[in-house]
């Protein structure tokens, strides 16, 4: 029970650092990213050391109570709240450090990306992440993580080094090549099964000077603007990376470049010649902003959605049901984002790590986003649908983070079989009650029914 938990808490710690107490600001804190999502956790807790998120993590096993982690509160289905249970935000511990000699960068469990770019850019450096900074390092790692970067360095797990993790039993672990390397290897895209990760080491990545360009193309010319661009992006070097969002209003196509600055103009320019109906330019940027440049985008506060999945290529199939999908959009921030991957993605063997899916050229995204609650069904509708003619056309493997439906046999498809096997045995050795079961929830090896199906749009039954 949840309120059990509180009175260990309480009791370990009479100061009352750690329990939020029931104040106006509670309420704040109970909501995530999505709102959606809208659960009535029974406790609130903000551990400030490693040792404190440890004596959460044993008084809620101990207490069989429900447990959510928190990072940034960002998971599309609200893994990171609950109801009747305790949340354990991780947001005192979001110390960044920076090692501009070796570029190892230290970072707390609870950091969100801006954190991390604020620290790492200015030595020159960057942990190769996502593209939007108030998402959590933590959620995001754990999954896998893309971005910007991914094509010339990979994915966020790929600069993981090792990490300092609570497992179930509350004993603080470090996993890393060396150290505990199965529990390692599902850490890289098992999401937040196997324990509470109190500190990330990353090898950050030296970037240069970047340059970017945006250009929108009228829904009408969608298949010239993401084929043709694909086809540019497809022979060029793992330098450019591009990305679409096609809503309703039309196709917006960024190109990013790190390469030499002298051969940014001659890399990005062809992006925005697509059709002659293109609005848009392209030049130097700062990577900081570009960073947050979707920020406003993907506000807190709003209504949001998401199915995804992986393809080897785009083609004309592909870009017919984006082109379907946007023309019925509920909202008119409501998209499908496709952004390219490959290059060092793809570097790395299939079964180096728990993530599935290294081969795909793109993935897509279907997210609708709304304001009014009464537009829900609606919106969840179109985001479903059209979400599954997509993934009618794509790989078997999926990826865990930016989904919003993971429940039942969804984890074993995005892992395959074979993986899910994997995962399932070291689920056992780590959480063998489950204890971590508020995620893409991969069951202990010989235990079934303790998931927690948790549909958007509905409270944590
Ligand atoms: C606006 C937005 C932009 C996004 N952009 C990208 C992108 O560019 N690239 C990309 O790859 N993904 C992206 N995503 C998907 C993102 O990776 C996932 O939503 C991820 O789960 C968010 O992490 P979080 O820490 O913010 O979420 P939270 O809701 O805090 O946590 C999500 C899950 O991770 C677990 N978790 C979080 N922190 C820890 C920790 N320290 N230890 C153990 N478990 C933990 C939680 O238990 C929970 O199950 C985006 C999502 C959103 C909403």
């Amino acid at each position: 029970m949840a309120s059990d938990v509180v009175d260990r808490l309480t009791a370990a710690d009479p100061s009352g650092g750690v329990v939020v107490p029931r104040s106006a600001d509670f309420d704040r804190r109970r909501r995530i990213w999505n709102a959606v999502v809208d659960r009535h956790p029974a406790a609130i807790v903000r551990p400030t050391t490693a040792d404190g998120v440890a004596a959460v993590v044993r008084a809620a096993a101990e207490c069989d109570a429900l447990l959510s982690v928190r990072c940034g509160g960002h998971s599309f289905p609200g893994h990171s709240t609950c109801d009747g249970g305790v949340v354990m935000e991780l947001s005192a511990l979001t110390s960044v450090s920076v090692d501009r000699a070796t570029g190892r960068c230290v970072v707390g469990g609870g950091a969100l990306l801006g954190d991390v770019d604020h620290a790492a850019v200015p030595h020159g450096l960057a942990v190769p992440a996502g593209v939007v900074s108030h998402t959590g390092i933590g959620g995001l790692t754990l999954g896998g993580g893309m971005g910007w970067l991914s094509r010339m360095h990979g994915l966020t797990i790929d600069s993981l080094v090792g990490v300092e993790i609570v497992t179930a039993d509350g004993a603080i672990r470090h996993a890393s090549a060396e150290s505990e390397p199965d529990l390692f290897w599902a850490l890289r895209g098992g999401g937040g099964n196997f324990g509470v990760v109190v500190a990330f080491e990353f090898q950050a990545r030296v970037v240069g000077p970047v340059s970017a360009g945006k250009w929108v193309y009228p829904l009408a010319d969608i298949h010239d603007a993401m084929l043709g661009a694909a086809e540019l992006a497809g022979g060029g070097p793992r330098e450019l990376t591009i990305s679409f969002s096609a809503t309703r209003l039309g196709v917006a196509l960024t190109a990013f470049w790190a390469g030499s600055p002298s051969r940014a103009d001659a890399a990005l320019a062809p992006f925005g010649r697509l059709t002659a109906a293109a609005a848009g330019r392209h030049g130097p940027v700062s990577f900081l902003d570009l960073q947050s440049r979707n920020d406003h985008h993907s506000a807190w506060g709003r209504r949001y959605y998401a199915k995804g999945g992986f393809v080897g290529r785009l083609d004309v199939a592909l870009v017919d049901c984006i082109a379907e999908a946007v023309a019925e959009g509920p909202t008119d921030d409501s998209e499908v984002y496709v952004p390219q991957l490959g290059g060092a993605v793809a570097d790395v063997d299939e079964d180096a790590t728990a993530y599935s899916g290294r081969e795909a050229g793109f993935y897509w995204l279907v997210e609708p986003i709304w304001d009014d609650a009464r537009a829900d069904a609606r919106c969840l509708e179109w985001g479903r649908r059209h979400g599954g003619r997509l993934a009618a056309l794509s790989m078997a493997t999926n990826y865990v983070n930016e989904q919003a439906d993971t429940a039942g046999d969804f984890p074993e498809q995005a892992y395959g079989s074979s993986k899910y096997q994997r995962l399932r045995s070291i689920k056992a050795r780590y959480d063998p009650a489950n204890l971590f079961r508020l995620n893409a929830n991969i069951e202990p090896a010989g235990v079934r029914g303790t998931a927690v199906p948790a549909p958007v749009g509905g409270p944590t039954p």
